[in-house]
């Protein structure tokens, strides 16, 4: 069975190789089906509803089996920013180092003890063929480090965001341990059953 990994972003993409590795799915990626350049306007305002518009585009788009995500990083002392909007915070144009130090210079006088933080996502499956939608959500709690952490691993704010538990950021911290505690890792977890349970339909519709 082939799934669609509804996303550009290859850190997220990574992941999902290693989360979904024991599922017996043909994983594609966009540039696999010809919409690599498809882009899809995230205008949901929410991270669930923002979720929804990209399994759907790129499951209407394929007419294949898809997985899409959206995350949001609320972090307390900005009243929940950057929010749902985490990958445009700052402005149109920055790159994600501009905009991790924005984050940064925004919590420049905010104390170790207020600086918590959590991360949010949605995963939809989009199925074309019943018109099904599973949703399900994992939420990661932490804090915002006072400066950002070079380190060999992750991508987006994994520099900047240290989780409950732990002296150091996700850039510094091997996959297997975000995966495990991870917003992602605790909601592609609960998307297998669903795949799994797919996957063997479709083994056994085979002639
Ligand atoms: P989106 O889900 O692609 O809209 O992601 C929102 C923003 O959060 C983007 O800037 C991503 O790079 C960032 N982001 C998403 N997931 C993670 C994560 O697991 N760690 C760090 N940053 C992330």
């Amino acid at each position: 069975m082939d799934l669609l990994i509804g996303t550009g972003n290859a850190g997220k993409l990574n992941e999902y190789r290693v989360l979904l590795a024991d599922v017996p799915v043909r994983l594609l990626v966009l540039r696999d089906v010809g919409l690599a350049e498809m882009s899809v306007a995230e205008t949901g305002g929410t991270v669930e509803a923002n979720a929804r518009i990209k399994a759907l585009a790129y499951s209407q788009a394929s007419g294949l089996l898809t997985l899409a995500d959206d995350t949001g990083l609320m972090v307390d002392a900005l009243g929940g920013a950057p929010g749902v909007d985490a990958a445009y915070y700052g402005g149109p144009g920055l790159t994600m180092a501009q905009r991790r130090a924005r984050l940064l210079d925004a919590l420049a006088d905010v104390p170790d003890e207020r600086r918590t933080a959590r991360f949010v996502c949605v995963i939809i499956l989009a199925n074309p063929a019943t018109g099904e939608l599973v949703t399900v959500q994992g939420t990661c709690e932490g804090h915002i480090a006072r400066a950002e952490a070079e380190g060999e691993y992750g991508f987006g704010y994994d520099a900047l965001f240290i989780p409950q538990g732990y002296d150091r950021p996700w850039s510094q911290l091997p996959p297997e341990d975000k995966n495990r505690i991870s917003h992602r890792g605790q909601a592609a977890r609960q998307i297998v059953p669903w795949l799994r349970r797919l996957a063997e339909a479709s083994a056994a519709a085979e002639p």
